[in-house]
């Protein structure tokens, strides 16, 4: 199936393989050690141009990384996907060359940490009724809200924030603005308790009388759920990449199991074959779903309907994967320390955030439909 990377595509992922397998740890605790060794690879900020401290790899490299970090321990590549898509790419895309200097080659470094802050209480699917405001004070803004479920929230550096200057100008009068750690008035809680993705930290943050200088705006007044919204596509493949390396990671754990039973003179039924045949084949088509999603993200043609369906089909798989996988391994794959509860656990998540899986169906269907109005 490589046929879609290039030569030095494929070289990368062998790479990112290699590092995954041989560096990035799978316990329990926060992985600060599997981002450090990311860091010092480069590998937080691999589709950033280098002169703003990244890798200038293409998006398709990126997303290689994500699934094979993900293959290993799903909360590293959650955190780096996030810290990537939608914690870097609004500076690169809307930052001004001062807020880049100030913020992007940190966070292409992996120096500082990077998240997103959209969702609310009453605010995950419908973005557009947040109640966050931003009003105009003292040269800045003055911020009060809350944000509910952001990864890395307590643990990141920089947070883009969305707020409205106006509620009356719905989604016109949403602003973006860039949050600081250690700004006065930015409190974080404690991670929330999970049923996966357990080693990447989601918070809730407060933002209480919060003063955001000028220069910490993200582009336009007004323009915040423009920025939002651009981001998602990149966002939503990330995510399709980390369902895709958890749906492999089942299938490999699988097939070890199988390859040794079949040792211990246990022969694999017709049954177990089947499953095995059609996940393998699922696997294939959400591997081209992934890539081609990415590579017209690289050549700079617009690809929601393509994003929303890699996001969906990897992420259900991701799900469908982990639980056949639980039910052929029988008792071994229910036992707690067994990873297929890990990656089941993980998996569910990710049919969840950026955007529900029930939203890409949505997204999908109206663009198929908007392209019919015009035949
Ligand atoms: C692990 C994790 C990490 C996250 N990280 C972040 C983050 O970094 N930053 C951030 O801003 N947010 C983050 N989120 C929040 C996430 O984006 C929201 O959970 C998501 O957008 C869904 O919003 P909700 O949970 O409020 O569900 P709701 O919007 O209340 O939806 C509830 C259910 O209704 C369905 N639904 C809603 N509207 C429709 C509709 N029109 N048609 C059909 N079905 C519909 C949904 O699919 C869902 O099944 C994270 C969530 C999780 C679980």
């Amino acid at each position: 199936m490589e046929f879609v990377l290039t030569a030095d595509q494929k070289k990368k992922k062998d790479e990112f393989r290699r590092f995954a397998e041989e560096e990035l740890d799978t316990g329990d605790h926060y992985p600060s050690e599997n981002l450090r060794k990311s860091a010092e690879r480069g590998y937080m900020g691999l589709p950033v141009p280098k002169e703003w401290g990244g890798g200038g790899e293409d998006f398709l490299t990126y997303i290689l990384f994500v699934e094979e970090a993900s293959r290993i321990c799903s909360s590293t590549g959650a955190i780096i996907a996030v810290h990537t898509s939608v914690g870097s790419f609004p500076l690169l895309y809307y930052g001004t060359d001062e807020q880049k200097e100030r913020y992007l080659t940190g966070l292409a470094r992996g120096k500082l940490l990077g998240a997103f802050a959209l969702t609310e209480a009453g605010a995950g699917s419908d973005a557009a009724a947040l109640s966050t405001t931003a009003t105009a004070s003292g040269g800045g803004y003055i911020i009060n809200g809350c944000k509910l479920f952001i990864t890395s929230g307590g643990e990141a550096d920089l947070y883009t924030v969305f707020a409205t200057l106006d509620r009356t100008l719905g989604t016109r009068g949403i602003c973006a603005f860039l949050v600081e750690k250690g700004m006065d008035g930015l409190t974080a809680g404690k991670p929330e308790r999970k049923m996966g993705l357990n080693r990447s930290h989601t918070a809730e943050i407060r933002l209480e009388d919060l003063f955001i200088p000028m220069s910490n705006r993200l582009g336009k007044e007004g323009e915040g759920f423009t920025i939002a919204m651009s981001l998602l596509d990149g966002g939503r493949i990330g995510i399709a990449a980390q369902g895709l390396g958890l749906a492999q990671a089942a299938v490999d754990y699988t097939v070890k199991f199988l390859k040794e039973e079949e040792a211990a003179g246990n022969k694999t039924s017709q049954s177990a074959a089947f499953t095995l045949a059609e996940l393998a084949a699922s696997l294939e088509a959400a591997r081209l779903l992934v890539y081609r999603a990415s590579v017209m993200k690289d050549s700079g043609e617009r690809c929601s309907k393509e994003a929303s369906m890699a996001k969906m089909y990897a992420t259900d798989l991701a799900v469908e994967a982990a639980t056949r996988c639980l039910d052929l391994c029988g008792i071994n794959g229910t036992r707690r320390d067994n990873p297929l509860t890990r990656y089941f656990c993980d998996a569910k998540a990710t049919q969840i955030y950026e955007g529900s899986n029930q939203i890409q169906r949505i997204v999908i269907a109206r663009e198929i439909l908007k392209q019919a109005r015009k035949l």
